[in-house]
């Protein structure tokens, strides 16, 4: 393309709400302009590298047995209702109606859009397992959008979706998923981890995240720094505390005064203790109730674990206000002795005496608290969040790092919850109904580009990896009106664009310095700069926008030579 032809609208300054880098550069490359909040029109740079990003992702889906489909983004309330996600999904699905006031959705997502297709079209074990997966627009209206494309309310994602017999067939291509992934985000120049991911609702036996590590990601993970152990910190699991002795002689429950200290770290300075000789006790709303969650004072308590102990369908921090209303206790000297309400506690707990906590009375704590002794446990488990330096649940010696992360790619095991809530039997070889098993899988296009961005930029601009660059030459004339420069430079484009290379030609009549600047911005991975000087010893610069490292090369020679140079960056 000529750069004068192009649409490509690039800006000196990012805009406001720009947090993140990749958010700015996109931007400012000209890829992307909002339109509404979290909606985004994707302009020609924009769709070039999408597009490239999405044929990775089809050949590798193609190449495990993958077949793609294309299925309406407007999805009938029923089949929501079906599947009990009407309700359950909340706000964050768009809800629509026609004229005749019918109920839509704008999809999310396509688990009952794809059951609903596969339960009528498929009745035999002999037509399993089947793979689909289409490339569309989805809507979800998140929260917080933010951080431009990649966490928008309209995304483009790649969900996959596959049925099987039994669960044996499902975890082989779960397998070749999880590879297929790892293919897809190498391809695109990523660095990145798999991690094992909560399961969490849907109810799944496992699932994992393809986490692109950067400071700016809005996940945590924990990594084992010996083993090959990596999880989301939402799952990532402690190790299991090592058995106590109990001392020999136990001390008497006492309420102490402590007044007007109520953290953990007032109360270990008031009553001159170790933060771990306290049991924190958090209070969290439920559709089940107001239930209370332990760990030990110098512990973090991760609330999806205790979502999960507990088998509720939500779970958040009660605001005082409900606290006190509900429970008429004082907030901050709330304790587990006596509290009425489920209490959950973690392991470590189990194994702690003498220990002190809220004594449900204001002003006051107990002292000399035991578990066995006064305590009464709902259900123990591991609710920790685990943070730097925690042993390493999976080998002897190692420990855990933390680190960010975008995640960019989702694979489930469903397991049958769609399929019996959607009634998608087939007959096996006896001749009897029995339900499909399901595995999906997600990857956000427009988050993978922009992770992109975020791992490869510096100060002047975006550094694309050469895979998913929206060129892969950009011709840069010193002086287009300049006779031998354009015939040079025409030639080079010519030249390149017959051997197959995406070339770009900046044709435009502008400074250099503003060729410069902009060709640094969108970062297009070589660069090709033709002037009179250097022709005049038949010499054209080829640099690097990687490395900024530029050469001289021979010219025409060095153009045979530009895919062998494109291999090399
Ligand atoms: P998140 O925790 O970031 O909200 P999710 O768990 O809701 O993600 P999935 O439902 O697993 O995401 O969707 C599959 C993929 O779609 C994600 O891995 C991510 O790459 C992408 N994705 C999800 N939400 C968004 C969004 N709001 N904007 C852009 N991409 C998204
Ligand atoms: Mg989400």
């Amino acid at each position: 393309m000529r750069y004068s032809q192009m649409f490509i609208p690039t800006l000196k300054q990012s805009p406001a709400d720009a947090e993140v880098v990749s958010h700015k550069l996109m931007v400012r490359s000209g890829m992307i302009r909002q339109l509404a909040a979290g909606i985004y029109s994707i302009l020609p740079i924009g769709v070039r590298v999408l597009r490239k990003v999405e044929q990775i992702i089809r050949e590798e889906m193609n190449r495990i047995g993958g077949q793609e489909v294309f299925l309406p983004s407007i999805q009938p309330a029923e089949l929501w209702q079906e599947s009990g996600r009407w309700d359950f999904y909340g706000k964050e699905l768009l809800r629509l109606k026609d004229r005749n006031n019918r109920e839509f959705c704008y999809g999310p997502t396509h688990e009952e859009v794809i059951t609903d297709i596969v339960r009528k079209e498929i009745k035999s074990y002999r037509q399993l397992p089947l793979i689909v997966y289409q490339i569309q627009t989805k809507f979800r209206d998140e929260v917080r959008p933010r951080f431009g494309i990649m966490r928008g309310r309209e995304f483009m994602m790649k969900d996959a979706y596959s049925f099987h017999t039994d669960i044996a067939s499902t975890e082989e291509t779960y397998e070749k998923m999880k590879q297929a992934y790892s293919n897809i985000f190498k391809r695109c120049g990523l660095d990145f981890k798999m991690v094992e991911a909560d399961s969490g609702s849907i109810g799944g036996s496992h699932s994992h995240e393809f986490m692109v590590l950067a400071d700016s990601g809005e996940d945590a993970i924990g990594f084992c720094d010996a083993c090959d152990y990596a999880s989301n910190v939402e799952k990532a699991a402690a190790k299991t505390p090592a058995p106590v002795t109990p001392p020999n002689a136990l001390q008497k429950l006492k309420q102490v005064p402590t007044p007007g200290h109520k953290t953990v770290a007032e109360v270990a300075e008031f009553l001159k203790i170790p933060s771990r000789k306290i049991v924190k006790t958090l209070v969290f709303e439920t559709e089940q109730g107001l239930i209370a969650g332990l760990v030990r004072g110098d512990r973090q308590i991760n609330p999806v674990k205790l979502k999960n102990l507990i088998g509720c369908e939500w779970l958040k921090p009660a605001p005082e206000s409900l606290i006190t209303s509900q429970t008429g206790l004082p907030c901050g000297f709330i304790g587990p002795v006596g509290l009425d309400m489920k209490v959950y506690a973690d392991h470590e707990v189990a194994q702690m005496y003498d220990f002190v906590t809220g004594a449900n009375a204001s002003d006051s704590h107990f002292t000399g608290v035991q578990t066995t002794r006064d305590l009464k446990i709902e259900k123990f488990g591991d609710l920790l969040r685990v943070a730097a330096g925690d042993p390493c649940p999976q080998c002897p010696a190692g420990t855990y790092k933390i680190k960010r992360g975008i995640e960019v790619g989702h694979v489930f095991i469903l397991g049958t919850k769609y399929s019996e809530e959607m009634k998608a039997n087939y007959l096996d070889a006896d001749g009897k109904e029995k339900p499909m098993v399901m595995g999906c899988y997600g990857i956000g296009v427009g988050r993978t580009a922009a992770a992109a961005i975020e791992q490869n930029h510096d100060e002047r601009g975006i550094i694309w990896p050469p895979a998913i660059a929206p060129f892969q030459v950009l011709v840069i004339p010193v002086n287009y009106a300049d006779e031998a420069t354009r015939s040079a430079s025409d030639k080079t484009y010519q030249t390149l664009l017959d051997m197959g290379i995406e070339t770009l030609l900046d044709d435009r009549p502008e400074r250099l310095g503003v060729k410069f600047n902009d060709a640094d911005l969108g970062g297009v991975p070589l660069q090709i700069i033709i002037g009179p000087k250097n022709l005049k010893e038949g010499q054209v610069e080829v640099k690097s926008r990687k490395t900024n490292a530029s050469e001289l090369h021979d010219f025409p020679a060095v153009l045979e030579k530009v895919p062998q140079i494109l291999e090399g960056l």
